[in-house]
């Protein structure tokens, strides 16, 4: 990793591996990357989960069972083609995992009809699973979905331009 700090003068190499200079894709995340986006995607959880849990423990149980229930899900139909998971490390280190181990095999190349669809449903289905409960506490809701729309926004405005999965069906890289 580069050590860099404004007003140091970097090396010809340093330059080119430093992303902060590249306007087009990113190659690699950083361990920063991996914690903006984990405390992002956690204030939507949060949100329902205290929504979910204020009015059952049941069903609270069942929502954090779906939410660790779509991680091997999404990583075994969706992340495997990634080219961040495919590249040549035991563990895969990205804006959604930091030092988790691979598990299952890399399959580089385009998402088939049924991953597609079950790369869609898993998280739909974490997405509205809290609904009903969210609707039982309207300030609750209305955090839920700024924070959702805020997610989905700071990963459209900057990941999906530069993103290298060109397989994923919401990359827009290639529109630069
Ligand atoms: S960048 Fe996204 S698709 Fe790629 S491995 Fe990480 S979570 Fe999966």
């Amino acid at each position: 990793m580069v050590s860099w700090s404004y007003g140091q003068k970097m090396t010809k190499k340093e330059s080119e591996n430093d992303d902060r200079n590249q306007p087009g894709l990113k190659y690699r995340y950083s361990f920063p990357d991996f914690l903006y986006y984990s405390a992002l995607l956690a204030i939507p959880v949060v949100t329902a989960f205290t929504a979910v849990l204020d009015r059952s423990g049941a069903a609270s149980l069942v929502y954090l069972l779906v939410l660790l229930g779509s991680v091997p899900v999404m990583l075994r139909f969706f992340c495997t083609h990634c080219p961040h998971y495919c590249r040549d490390e035991n563990t895969l280190k990205c804006i959604f995992f930091w030092g988790l181990p691979k598990v299952f095999r890399q399959r580089p190349g385009s998402l088939g009809v049924m991953e597609k669809s079950i790369s869609i449903a898993a998280p739909a289905l974490f997405i509205l699973f809290p609904v009903y409960w969210l609707l039982q506490a309207p300030g609750l809701l209305i955090i839920y979905l700024l924070s959702i729309i805020v997610f989905g926004a700071s990963v459209r405005r900057n990941e999906c331009p530069r993103c290298i999965y060109t397989d994923c069906p919401a990359n827009n890289a290639n529109q630069q």
